[in-house]
């Protein structure tokens, strides 16, 4: 089949690779009929990667048809049309068990397409290991384009904006608007959000965030423009998501006393230089962490079903598989008013 996949900094290519299997008798195979590319493969696209070792397929966001499944998948049946949830775990130890997938005990942090243990699903097809756990049936009120973003960006927003503490009537600021920061306006919005500010370097995308309903703010200075608009206290809830010390550094000074933050940015630093005591002094909360999708689908399948989130309004290319290389260019440049890229495994 043929796949995308990374070879090096800035160095992606679409080449044939082996058909998955369905890894054991908990898997299944799916026909990807739709993949995207998240910011997180941007990481990889830069070098930030990781696998210490190029050569594999990466992505980790599909929707699409079950065409194999192993004896001991109970919910599955070839030709279920199913979304991929990007956290991936073994389902039977103690932390799956309780639905923090992201930190399954066997696993780790399983992702599709981080290195060569679980090849990503920018492919014609994905093997997915424990199947009753890792895909989600998908309704027909839910469009395929709709599921990608449920794979993986709505619902890291949603869990980011849930975490922050958020309640109705909040003020709350979202730190980098690429389609996991979009997300999370919309997220802020649904859970009662009475203004949000939106900040980010690309205008284009703080426009797109306004016409979520948020403010836009410049990021010449944000700090001294968010406190303007506050009257000097800052907001409720800050949501990060870009993953830089600087703008995780932002996020701390934009939350008022009492305030949280909460941050869903990969950052790779092991050493964050943190103001332990104003962050004392100012009583702040913090929270980081990686999405397990299956624990937010719940809510959020009914909420998209409902219109009352529409994440494909955060698409703006659709592009063939066989384009992947020029899609991770443009995706990474962040020119034409690209936001969320989808790939169709057909072309
Ligand atoms: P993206 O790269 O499209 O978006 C990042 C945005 O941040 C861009 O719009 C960029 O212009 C903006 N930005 C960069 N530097 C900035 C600065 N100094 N000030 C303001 N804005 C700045 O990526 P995305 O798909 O939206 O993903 C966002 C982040 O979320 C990535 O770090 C990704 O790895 C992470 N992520 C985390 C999880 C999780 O489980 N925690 C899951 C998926 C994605
Ligand atoms: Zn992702």
């Amino acid at each position: 089949m043929r796949a995308i996949v990374y070879h090096g900094p800035e160095d992606v290519q679409v080449e044939s690779v082996p058909d998955p299997d369905p890894a054991g008798v908990d898997g299944a195979v799916v026909r990807v009929q739709r993949a995207g590319i998240c910011g997180s493969d941007l990481h990889i696209y830069h070098g930030h990667g990781f696998s210490p070792d190029p050569g594999y397929v990466v992505g980790h966001e599909a929707v699409g048809e079950v065409v194999e499944v192993g004896s001991g998948v109970r919910r599955f049946r070839v030709g279920d049309r199913v979304l991929v949830a990007a956290s991936s775990g073994c389902a039977h130890c103690a932390e799956c068990r309780r639905g923090r997938i992201a930190r399954c005990e066997v696993a780790g942090f399983g992702c599709y397409g981080l290195g060569h243990d679980l090849p990503g699903s920018q492919a014609e097809a994905v093997g997915v290991p424990s199947a009753d756990t890792g895909l989600w049936k998908l309704p027909d009120s839910i469009s395929d384009e709709q599921a990608i973003l449920l794979t993986d960006n709505l619902p890291t927003a949603y869990f980011g904006v849930r975490r922050s503490g958020i309640e109705p009537g909040d003020s709350v600021a979202v730190i980098g608007l690429g389609p996991v920061g979009l997300c999370a306006v919309d997220s802020a919005r649904a859970l009662g959000a009475a203004r949000i500010y939106a900040i980010d370097l690309v205008e284009s995308r703080r426009k797109h965030a306004e016409a979520l309903g948020a403010e836009p703010i410049d990021a010449a200075d944000p700090v001294e423009e968010v406190m303007a608009r506050t009257g000097g206290r800052g907001v409720d809830r800050v949501i990060e998501a870009v993953g830089a010390d600087a703008t995780i550094e932002l996020a701390l000074s934009l939350a008022r006393i009492e305030g949280s933050v909460s941050v869903v940015g990969v950052s790779q630093n092991t050493r964050f230089d943190f103001n332990m005591a104003l962050a004392q002094v100012r009583s702040l909360s913090f929270h980081i962490g990686l999405c397990s999708v299956q624990v937010e689908l719940p809510a959020l399948v009914p909420l998209v079903e409902a219109g009352r989130l529409d994440p494909a309004r955060t698409i703006s290319h659709r592009m063939g598989l066989g384009e992947g290389a020029e899609a991770y260019r443009l995706f990474a440049s962040r020119e034409d008013d690209v936001r969320k890229v989808i790939l169709d495994p057909a072309h």
